[in-house]
């Protein structure tokens, strides 16, 4: 077996030249005591960071290359939800050991997931330490003033989801499962979960549009709240709009649907005039976007079920896991 790179050879072997240069924007990358970024006129820089420790945030065998293409993905649907084009990124790496095998999965997943969605590791740091620890902060721009925000949603605005909800929740169940014993339905799931899909385009398209919007890492419940209070509003949700996404033997439950996590899907309001633009992007994007409620003067967060009564809705939900 060969000798364990050195710190200087892990970065040069496998972080010093990933992912899709910005050439306009990154003065500097890798290699340097700081990177270099040159936001162009009229630009605004989005941040977003994120830390993963294995065996909190995922088992400790999972496969590299898609703990590496989930870290990023993640903190690209904040950008997604923030109408943010991604620029740049650092990566804080906490190894217990240095790994060849594990590094080169997840330096080849990185790399594929950085060329994809148009991102560039331009720094970060390396350590050893007892627990594998990933702390990756992404990098934006957005026209100045044009960012999407918690803050805007308006009395009577609609509340509108991208894609299914409570998919990657049904998942976290068969995270610890061997892959032998998953059906397809389920192998399907643990893909969600794995890959979720940060919404990009959707988000800067819905720059000018929408009046708040977030990603949806926490469930719909707690996250829509988050809108709710910084925009000083209340809302009331259809059950019957609420896109359940397919469990591994029907739709999932509503339970899941409003409380689970790590779809990553985006929640945004926009102002009920604007419904025919909203319906194009989905069309023109191929995303499934869809009406599942109001915004109310009143505050609180209200769900009309099938029976037509109406329930508060606990924010937090119950814990499902
Ligand atoms: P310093 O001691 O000045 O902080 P380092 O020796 O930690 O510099 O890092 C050297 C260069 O390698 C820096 O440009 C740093 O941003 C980069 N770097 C270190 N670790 C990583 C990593 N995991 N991914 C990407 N770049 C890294
Ligand atoms: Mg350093």
């Amino acid at each position: 077996m060969s000798e364990s790179p050195t710190e200087f050879e892990l970065i040069e072997r496998w972080f010093a030249d990933l992912g899709v240069a910005d050439l306009a924007r990154i003065a500097l990358g890798v290699g340097d005591d700081c990177a270099l970024l040159q936001p162009q006129a009229g630009e605004q820089l989005a941040l977003s960071v994120d830390t993963l420790v294995a065996g909190v945030h995922f088992p400790h065998l999972a496969d590299p290359a898609l703990v590496a293409r989930r870290a990023l993905r993640v903190n690209l649907s904040d950008l997604a939800a923030t109408g943010a084009q991604p620029v740049a990124f650092t990566l804080a790496l906490t190894l217990p050991q240095v790994d060849v095998d594990w590094l080169s999965g997840f330096a080849s997943g990185l790399a594929a997931d950085a060329q994809q969605f148009g991102i560039r590791l331009i720094g970060g740091d390396t350590t050893r330490g007892e627990q594998l620890t990933l702390t990756l902060q992404v990098m934006g721009v957005v026209p100045a003033g044009a960012a999407l925000l918690r803050a805007g949603a308006r009395p009577g605005d609609c509340i509108a989801v991208s894609g299914e909800l409570g998919a990657a929740a049904a998942a976290v169940a068969l995270l610890e499962r061997p892959a032998s014993s998953l059906t397809a339905a389920e192998q399907a799931l643990l893909t969600r979960y794995w890959l979720p899909e940060p919404r990009l385009a959707l988000g800067q398209a819905l720059r000018g549009i929408a009046s708040a919007a977030l990603d949806l890492s926490d469930g719909l419940a707690g996250d829509l709240s988050h809108i709710l209070r910084h925009s000083g509003v209340g809302a009331e949700l259809e059950e019957q709009a609420l896109p359940r996404a397919a469990g591994a033997t029907g739709p999932v439950p509503l339970a899941q649907a409003l409380h689970g996590g790590d779809d990553y899907e985006l929640c945004f309001t926009y102002a009920p005039g604007r419904a025919a633009e909203v319906a194009a992007l989905g069309r023109q994007l191929g995303i499934a976007i869809t009406d599942i409620g109001r915004i109310t003067a009143q505050p609180g967060l209200f769900i009309h079920g099938r029976d037509a009564q109406r329930r508060a809705l606990d924010a937090r939900g119950y814990r499902h896991f």
